[in-house]
Order: C-alpha cells, then structure tokens, then sequence
C-alpha cells in the first residue's frame, strides 16, 4: 500500500463533504459524484487497503463488513429488482482511487460490461 491519502480518507474525517447514505462502525457508504447508473453509491472501509485483493489477504472480516454493507445499501436504497457490487482492481479495470470500494449500482436495467 503506498502511502499517499487518498479523498476518500478525507471524507471518512468528514474533511471533505460527501452524500452519505449509510454508516457502520467499520464502513461508510455514499453516492458516487459521477453516477453510472440510477442508483450508484460507494462502500468503503474505514480502514485503508490499496484494493479488494489486499483487503481479502489482511481483513477477511472488514472485506464481508464492506459487502454485508453494499447489500444493506440496496436494501436502503429499494433496490428489489437487483443490484450490482463492482470492486475496479487496478490500472486495467479503470481503478482510480487506491482506497479499496465497492461500487453498487441499480435503479435501473444496467447493461452486460466488459470492454
Ligand atoms: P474507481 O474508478 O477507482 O473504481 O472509482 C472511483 C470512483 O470515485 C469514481 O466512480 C468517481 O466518480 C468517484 N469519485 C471521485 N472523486 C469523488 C469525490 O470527491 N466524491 C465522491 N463521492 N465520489 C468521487
């Protein structure tokens, strides 16, 4: 894990304002700035992992905290008809925040994914 903070330490401090949605001891969730779907809001730690693999590796526990959070998320949010959880892993899949999230995405049809 590099060193550098990322934005999303600073809104975990409440040092930089975010759209919060839902709050447990051990994550925090709130809506993407950029939404890609209807429904799109961001699950994070609060403890920082460069990414899903480092998390899995060091935090078994924090990692089923952060998805226990997304499907409370859903549930929150009425997402009833479904739901996607996406973890972007890296350069390739576009990730640009090295603080481990969870994106869920709903509200709508979303479409297949890939390229
Ligand atoms: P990644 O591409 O790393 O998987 O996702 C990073 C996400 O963070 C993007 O979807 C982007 O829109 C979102 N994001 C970037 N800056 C901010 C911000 O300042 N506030 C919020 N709420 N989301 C942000």
């Amino acid at each position: 894990m590099s060193d550098a903070e990322t934005l999303f330490e600073k809104i975990i401090a409440r040092e930089l304002p975010a759209d919060i949605v839902h709050e447990t001891d051990t994550t925090l969730a709130f809506r993407d700035i950029n939404p890609q779907a209807s429904t799109h809001v961001l699950v994070v730690p609060k403890t920082r992992y460069r990414d899903v693999a480092e998390l899995a590796a060091a935090d078994p526990q924090l990692l089923a905290d952060v998805v226990a959070t997304a499907a409370r998320v859903a549930e929150l949010e009425g997402l009833d008809d479904g739901y996607r959880v996406v973890f972007n892993t890296g350069a390739d899949a576009g990730q640009t925040v090295f603080h481990v999230h969870a994106h869920v995405l709903g509200g709508e049809q979303l479409g297949f994914f890939g390229r």
